[in-house]
């Protein structure tokens, strides 16, 4: 079912000046504009060229094998950039979770017991061959997912090769890693994670697991399960032992009765918070180990003394890049007051430049919202932020593709600390621009919030940046620029954001026992 064509029916920053936007902030926005005018032009279409082609069926990895499901029951999964069916899938049953969770059990002893530089092979391999088959994994993504072919190939696909061949690395070294202690697997773990980076979280969750001597039950997010099933095909090819990884498609149900498994012994989420607590409950009290990566609503601060140009462009990639389905997005922008209209003006400027559409064109910036309910809980909150007094604005092209699920990229301005958008997380191309006049009014608003994964500073002094990272709760800060990530720099969350650090050393900690 298709959505009527959505029309911008909102204002542009000419009717909702914010005081004080007289003077400088006003010519700078209406040269912008004209610049806009005069330098913009439509590209031709730049499709992807290469077809990978989708079995009607399939499902469960388990012991090495494709396999049947227990049960008879099949989802489908779609492409959000047009709705139409690529696969239906196997919801996966308890009986088929006892029978992945056996397979994994089995496996352990062996890969355990592997010299580091065995298991090192493997994932060496792993990396390598996921590199060659690039181009295909990349085009799956995106096709399943939503996020325009541009992402998924020159950030999705190469990182989660990355963080394999990173933790290769690692895999003979784990005694520099704990100098002085004797280090153990944790045993079998439970991997479950969303669908906003569906391989580059996989990638996340089992470099580490593998190279420290665990053996894995994966379960994909339920819309998007193509590219972690093709992920098997590769672990088939590098004659993985079977039962070392396994793959269980499906929902929430399967993913709650992988979690409760008894034999399973460490536990690691991507997701809600809302379901994060609920594995919380479920954990406590049996012995096993848990990592929660959460959600957030990560603040991004500009400072007058900052290169604004840069900053403004920090900005967009902190929240419209993969259509805000990040969780340590850049959802709340702190703008130093006497700034606040000339970054409105870039903003506005730069948000007509994003072309929205095809997620297989190349020339595209923001593709589609992964799934239909992500979708609604967006419009519920854009209208939300209308209902309460904020000033919404979409400023790009509004002619959006008939079908599929999409948003423009949006902000709004006149936005209390109080309001619905400034506080929860939207996971959408949505953005709530706030001032502020002192640093450490900045850092009293940015901390005022139950989240804490990651922060932005934008500022030209050095000392600014030491005072304000060390005093903002979050996991990650990044100053003068915004979502860079690297296999080796650890990640994770504050308060309800979570805890546990993926990547770098840091991360190997979740997966190993000390003695
Ligand atoms: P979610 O419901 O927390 O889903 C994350 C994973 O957990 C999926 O694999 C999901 O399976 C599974 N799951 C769902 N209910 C479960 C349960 N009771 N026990 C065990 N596993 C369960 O998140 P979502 O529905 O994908 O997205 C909702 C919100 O989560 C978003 O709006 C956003 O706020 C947040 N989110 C955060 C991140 C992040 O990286 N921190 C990523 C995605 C979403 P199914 O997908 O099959 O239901
Ligand atoms: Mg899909």
């Amino acid at each position: 079912m298709g959505h009527p064509k959505q029309e911008s029916t909102v204002p542009s920053l000419e009717s909702d000046k914010p005081q004080g936007a007289q003077g400088e902030g006003e010519a700078a926005s209406h040269r912008f504009d004209d610049l806009a005018a005069e330098t913009l032009w439509d590209y031709a279409p730049a499709p992807e060229t290469v077809s990978v082609p989708v079995a009607d069926r399939q499902g469960l990895f388990i012991d090495g094998d494709f396999c049947p499901s227990d049960g008879k029951e099949f989802f489908p999964s779609i492409n959000p950039a047009n709705e139409e069916v690529l696969s239906e899938i196997a919801a996966a049953t308890q009986a088929d979770v006892d029978r992945a969770v056996q397979a994994a059990r089995k496996a352990l002893p062996g890969w355990a017991a592997l010299p580091g530089h065995e298991r090192a092979k493997y994932l060496f391999r792993l990396a390598r061959r996921l590199q060659e088959r690039a181009r295909e994994f990349a085009v799956l993504e995106t096709l399943d997912g939503g996020k325009p072919i541009k992402e998924s190939r020159d950030v999705d696909i190469p990182e989660a090769a990355k963080h394999f061949f990173y933790h290769a690395g690692w895999a003979d070294k784990l005694d520099y890693a704990f100098p002085g202690r004797q280090v153990r697997p944790v045993g079998v773990c439970a991997q479950i994670i969303p669908w906003n980076f569906p391989l580059l979280m996989a990638a996340w969750k089992l470099a580490p697991a593998l190279a420290c001597g665990n053996t894995v039950v994966l379960k994909p997010a339920e819309t998007t399960s193509l590219t972690a099933l093709r992920l098997a095909e590769i672990l088939q090819e590098i004659e993985l032992p079977p039962g070392v990884v396994n793959i269980l498609t499906g929902g929430g149900e399967t993913g709650a009765a992988l979690a409760a498994h008894p034999k399973v012994d460490k536990l690691a989420f991507t997701g809600s918070t809302e379901v994060g607590k609920k594995l919380a409950q479920s954990a406590a009290g049996t012995g096993k180990s848990l990592t929660l990566e959460l959600g957030g609503k990560s603040p991004n601060i500009i400072f007058e003394d900052a290169s604004l140009d840069q900053a403004v462009e920090g900005v967009i990639q902190g929240i419209y890049f993969n259509q805000g389905h990040v969780c340590c997005a850049g959802s709340r922008l702190f703008v130093q007051e006497g700034i606040l209209p000339e970054v409105l003006g870039k903003l506005e400027w730069r948000l007509k430049s994003l072309r929205v559409g095809d997620p297989m064109d190349k020339n595209t910036d923001v593709g589609a919202i992964n799934n239909r309910e992500q979708w609604q809980r967006i419009q519920d909150y854009l209208q939300q932020g209308r209902s309460e007094g904020a000033v919404l604005h979409q400023v790009g092209d509004s002619s959006l593709p008939d079908r599929g699920f999409w948003c423009q990229p949006s902000f709004f301005t006149g936005v209390q600390p109080s309001h619905v958008v400034a506080r929860e997380e939207i996971f959408g191309p949505v953005l709530a621009v706030m001032s502020f006049r002192t640093p450490e009014e900045a850092l009293q608003r940015a901390n005022n919030t139950p989240y804490g994964l990651a922060a932005g500073i934008w500022t030209d002094k050095g000392s600014k940046i030491f005072e304000m990272a060390g005093r903002l709760q979050a996991g990650v800060v990044w100053c003068n620029t915004y979502n860079r990530f690297d296999a080796s720099s650890p990640f994770g969350g504050f308060k309800e954001s979570g805890f546990g650090r993926e990547g770098g050393l840091q991360g190997l900690r979740a997966y190993v026992k000390l003695q």
